[in-house]
């Protein structure tokens, strides 16, 4: 395989774009955080090590699926997180990491965050894990993380940050902001009190209507409902 930095020359900048948006709304900052996208030779993950702001096409890196890499510049320190889950998760099209504020703290008690809002359920289950603490970049961190992603598509990294995936790079950022909202609003219920856990019955309800949630009822599947009941359509 040759290096070729014109090769997806759109989906790098969407990299670089999604990596620009999540410092400036500040869901990261610095050179922390790692963003990746699939393709179809692998991956494009971003560089290590290199400000956003000065990042250029060049600076998103192709990887493969058995730990390869093309060009100059070295991937991103965390490109096995990024490779085990595009190999364990086909339903991964693009991974965030960060290190956003409140995320990060709750990381660092080292507890998953139980179901005190039912948009836990964003995490695919009914709490958000958080992986066993292992030094960044290194293996052990990938296995602690894989671990703690059985079943979710979102974790936090015990003293680290988080890390989630989704269906695009647009999603994936989308899911960083909730989550780490849902971070920032434990930690306030917390400080206000001691939060009411919803039971597992409630939140498998939920994560059913999730699946549903934004349909409409023509869009829907074999035996599949609404999200909620519907008022009356009253035009026809
Ligand atoms: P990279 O710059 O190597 O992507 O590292 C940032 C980071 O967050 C490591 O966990
Ligand atoms: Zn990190």
């Amino acid at each position: 395989m040759r290096f070729a930095v014109n090769e997806y020359e759109e989906l790098r900048q969407d990299v670089i774009r999604t990596c620009l948006e999540m410092n400036a709304i500040g869901l990261n900052q610095g050179t922390a955080g790692n963003v990746s996208v699939r393709n179809s030779d692998g991956f494009l993950i971003t560089a290590s090590g290199v400000r956003y702001d000065d990042m250029s096409p060049e600076h998103v890196v192709q990887m493969d699926l058995e730990g390869g890499y093309l060009g100059p510049v070295l991937p991103s320190s965390e490109w096995r997180m990024h490779m085990d889950i595009y190999r364990s998760r086909p339903e991964a099209e693009a991974i965030l990491h960060v290190h956003s504020p409140h995320a990060t703290a709750l990381s660092c008690l080292r507890q998953d965050i139980p179901a005190f809002h039912y948009m836990i359920g964003v995490t695919g289950g009914d709490t958000l894990r958080c992986a066993d603490y292992a030094s960044f970049g290194t293996e052990e961190l990938s296995t602690a993380m894989l671990r703690a992603m059985e079943g979710r598509n979102a974790t936090l990294l015990a003293n680290h940050g988080m890390i989630c995936f989704a269906s695009s790079l647009r999603s994936v950022l989308a899911l960083g902001v909730e989550i780490e909202m849902l971070c920032q609003q434990f930690i306030l219920a917390r400080q206000s009190g001691t939060p009411v856990i919803l039971d597992r019955d409630e939140m498998a309800d939920i994560l059913r209507r999730f699946g549903s949630y934004g349909k409409q009822p023509e869009d829907l599947g074999d035996g599949e409902e609404l999200a909620f009941a519907p008022p009356i359509r009253r035009d026809g």
